[in-house]
């Protein structure tokens, strides 16, 4: 089947999967997210961009949960995100996410890290689960590793199992905040080629990065947010070469 209309000026009309409407956070006195309007398509990918403390992490724990918001509205699938009990379970696990730190469990073996959670929260039997999970560690690149545990393994290496657990549980869509940034500079392209990877494979894909490289090979679109808004957004290679704000023009003369 397939998600696309072809609309009468061509341009692909995709399947609207995350919604984001009017959507406002508060952290006491602070206005975090102001009026949040994005719209996020099966198999789009979505790189946001910012300045520090402009919300991008807020944005994205928002779309699993992990921060509720004040006014708006979020929907996956065209359902209002869950609030509590096994629904919200079931939405964490269809929004993957990566963090900056890897987050694995210390005290459990790489095979143990992707097969928790679907064995608790998809109900699938050991047999099962492991073998998706030594296919998903194949994916990424570590199935020799199968066997060891996180500190045991690179940086880069642990990032990668990160993702493997995310996809373990058969996600909607993938949230990747800052997955490169606490990476020492070789491992950042192995972990970026992965998530390339899925980007072929038409995952949907929310992106916090700076990485350029990646969001020209892997973005359909980039959201610049600063100070809790989205002041502009473009298809890649005309933002980075043509931003039309002063303030994404300012950014960009400061990363690139
Ligand atoms: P970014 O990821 O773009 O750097 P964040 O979403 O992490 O931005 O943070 C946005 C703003 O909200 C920052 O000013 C940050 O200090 C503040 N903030 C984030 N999380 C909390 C929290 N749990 N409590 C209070 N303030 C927070
Ligand atoms: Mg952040």
């Amino acid at each position: 089947m397939n998600d696309s209309v072809t609309s009468a000026n061509a341009a692909p009309v995709k399947t609207e999967l995350v919604a984001l409407t009017g959507v406002n956070k508060h952290f006491g006195d602070l206005h975090v997210l102001k009026d949040i309007n994005l719209s996020i398509g099966k198999g789009e990918v979505v790189v946001v961009i910012g300045p520090s403390g402009s919300g991008k992490s807020t944005l994205c724990r928002a779309i699993n949960r992990l921060e509720p918001i004040d006014t708006g509205s979020i929907t996956l699938d065209g359902q209002p995100l869950p609030s509590e009990g096994k629904a919200l379970a079931r939405l964490r696990a269809d929004v993957g996410m990566v963090f900056q730190s890897f987050n694995l469990f210390a005290h459990k073996t790489i095979l143990q890290n992707v097969t928790l959670g679907p064995t608790k929260v998809r109900g699938l039997s050991r047999a099962e689960a492991d073998q998706s999970a030594r296919a998903l560690l194949e994916r990424v690149g570590v199935s020799a590793q199968a066997d060891k545990y996180p500190a045991q393994l690179s940086g880069g290496q642990q990032q990668r199992v990160a993702i493997a657990r995310a996809l373990a549980m058969d996600p909607k869509v993938m949230l990747f905040d800052e997955p490169t940034s606490a990476l020492d500079p070789e491992m950042i392209n192995e972990v970026l080629d992965v998530m390339v990877g899925l980007a072929k494979q038409n995952m949907t894909m929310v992106v916090v990065t700076h990485e350029m490289g990646f969001a020209r090979k892997a973005a359909d679109r980039v959201v610049f947010m600063a100070d809790g808004q989205i002041v502009e957004e473009a298809e890649p290679e005309r933002f980075f070469t043509d931003p039309q704000t002063k303030r994404a023009q300012d950014f960009l003369s400061k990363i690139l």
